[in-house]
């Protein structure tokens, strides 16, 4: 088909990314977003006005080429787009669906100004569910091996992309993870309804087939120490991920019905746990404290599991919660009551179990370090928020494994370590959560990526000079 002119591109109407009803999806786990048909890619990739600049490329972590595979779908070489959309990120079919793209590529988008920016993520969804339908996820040429081994800490997102690489570039790279099976926040922690799970176990089997090995249920500080791995392996990668929960000194948090969002969410919200494993919070009231996306997940699983009645208690006000927006309106679509500008004082008990939470009105103040306007009490505001179950979502920490003489940390539980991932340690990186905090899986397969280039340069002086291997 011959491409349009820009100026005509503009007219085309967008083409909005097919979900299912809210009175639909919040009957089970299963994805909310549709993927694209054929037609609807080729008419929504028409849209791109392939910018000069590109600043959706900028804007994705990864630098993705967006403009060329747009450019491929336009022209219904779906295959060729996915092929290179591979090319820069380890796992598009998995970033296509849980980015928040209105923050990162879609954000950046040139015809976002002033209509619906093209949709990215959904494209790069269907170009690699297209390409996987087709010809599977075929393995790269191997590189001959090199005999060297590297040991990675931590099955998530930046664990998995740094052991991909280094298994393309010929060395043997051996995976612990303390969970029963690899994934990381990919399957502990992101409900089913954003990423089903046999899309990760897809990734998961590509790499066993590329010879990277697993050994789950096996926590490195406990029943692997971080010294022995150093004196095996030639290199070691530590992505063990920010998952320790901050828990604000309130009292009654240790009644029971007060829970933490990750034990909930790893519970019930992966799409393929068996149902009758599930929480049963039929005719409950829940109350989720914070305003990330851990408790926008919490809220809509909730929802799912039954509840009566959903309620999110937020210090800021909407403008300044840091949720993504697409979040905030899929929770509210799904039934969710957002209560801005609430603040948690204790959690009141009745005959030894959760009875509410007593709260304070908040109003905001001068903005803080980061921008936002800081929420102040006010006096005498102070009210009850029946609740049978309270989850508390408030972030987390750094998880690094315990070791006696490992690499620096910061004060909370993250590593200090350079833009490749070297920490402290000679032969020890780092990357993704346990580095930056929690954040992305895009910026987590970006550490990965860039750490396991990192770790393959520091072999390569290892083979050549040994004494030289310190510097990357
Ligand atoms: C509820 C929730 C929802 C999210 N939703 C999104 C989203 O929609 N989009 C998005 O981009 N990001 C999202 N994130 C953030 C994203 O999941 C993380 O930024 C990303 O997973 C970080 O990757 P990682 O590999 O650094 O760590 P993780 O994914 O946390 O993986 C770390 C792994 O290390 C293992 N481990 C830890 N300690 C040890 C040890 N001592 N020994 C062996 N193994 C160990 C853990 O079990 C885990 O498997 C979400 C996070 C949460 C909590
Ligand atoms: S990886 Fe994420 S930010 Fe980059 S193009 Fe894909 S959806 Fe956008």
């Amino acid at each position: 088909m011959p491409r349009l002119e820009k100026k005509d591109r503009l007219k085309l109407p967008h083409v909005p990314v097919p979900k299912r009803p809210p009175q639909d999806r919040i009957t089970d786990f299963r994805e909310v977003s549709l993927t694209y048909t054929p037609e609807q890619a080729v008419a929504e990739a028409s849209r791109c006005l392939e910018c000069g600049k590109a600043p959706c490329e900028a804007a994705c972590p990864l630098h993705n080429r967006i403009r060329e595979w747009l450019a491929l779908t336009m022209d219904g070489k779906f295959v060729e787009a996915a092929h290179l959309s591979r090319a820069t990120n380890p796992m598009p079919e998995i970033c296509g669906r849980i980015c928040p793209q209105d923050r990162l590529c879609e954000g950046a988008c040139t015809i976002g100004v002033k209509r619906e920016p093209v949709a990215i993520g959904a494209i790069e969804k269907f170009i690699n569910e297209c390409a996987i339908a087709q010809e599977g996820l075929p393995l790269p040429d191997a590189a001959p091996a090199t005999g060297l081994r590297v040991g990675v800490v931590g099955a998530g997102p930046a664990g998995l992309a740094c052991a991909e690489e280094l298994a393309r570039r010929g060395h043997h790279v051996t995976v612990y993870e303390r969970q029963p099976l690899p994934g990381g926040l990919l399957r502990y922690g992101i409900p089913g309804f954003k990423l089903e799970k046999h899309v990760v176990d897809r990734r998961i089997r590509y790499l066993e087939r590329l010879g990277v090995e697993f050994v789950t249920g096996t926590r490195v500080g406990d029943d692997i120490a971080v010294e022995e791995m150093r004196a095996y392996f030639h290199a070691v990668f530590i992505a063990s991920g920010a998952t320790t929960p901050k828990r604000p000194a309130l009292p009654g948090s240790d009644l029971p019905g007060v829970e933490d969002a990750l034990p909930f969410l790893a519970r019930n919200a992966p799409d393929d746990v068996d149902a009758a494993a599930r929480d049963d919070l039929r005719g409950q009231r829940v109350v989720v404290l914070g305003g990330g996306d851990t408790a926008m997940d919490c809220l809509r699983t909730a929802r799912r599991l039954g509840a009566a009645e959903v309620v999110c208690l937020y210090r800021r006000d909407e403008a300044n919660m840091p949720g993504s927006r697409r979040e905030v309106q899929a929770a509210r679509d799904e039934g969710v009551v957002f209560r801005w500008l609430t603040a948690p004082v204790r959690f009141l008990g009745d005959g030894g179990r959760l009875r509410g939470v007593e709260c304070i009105r908040m109003e905001l103040g001068e903005p803080d370090e980061e921008g936002r306007r800081r929420p102040v009490p006010v006096e005498g505001s102070s009210f009850e928020v029946p609740a049978d179950l309270a989850i508390l979502a408030f972030g987390f920490d750094g998880s690094p494994p315990l070791a006696s003489d490992g690499p620096a940390l910061r004060r909370d539980g993250t590593y200090v370590a350079d833009e490749n991932g070297a920490t402290t340690v000679p032969g020890i990186f780092a990357g993704g959560d346990v580095v930056r905090g929690p954040d992305l899986v895009v910026t987590a397969l970006r550490d990965g990526r860039r750490a396991a280039e990192a770790i393959d340069r520091y072999l390569r002086r290892r083979l050549t000079d040994p004494l030289g291997a310190a510097t990357v």
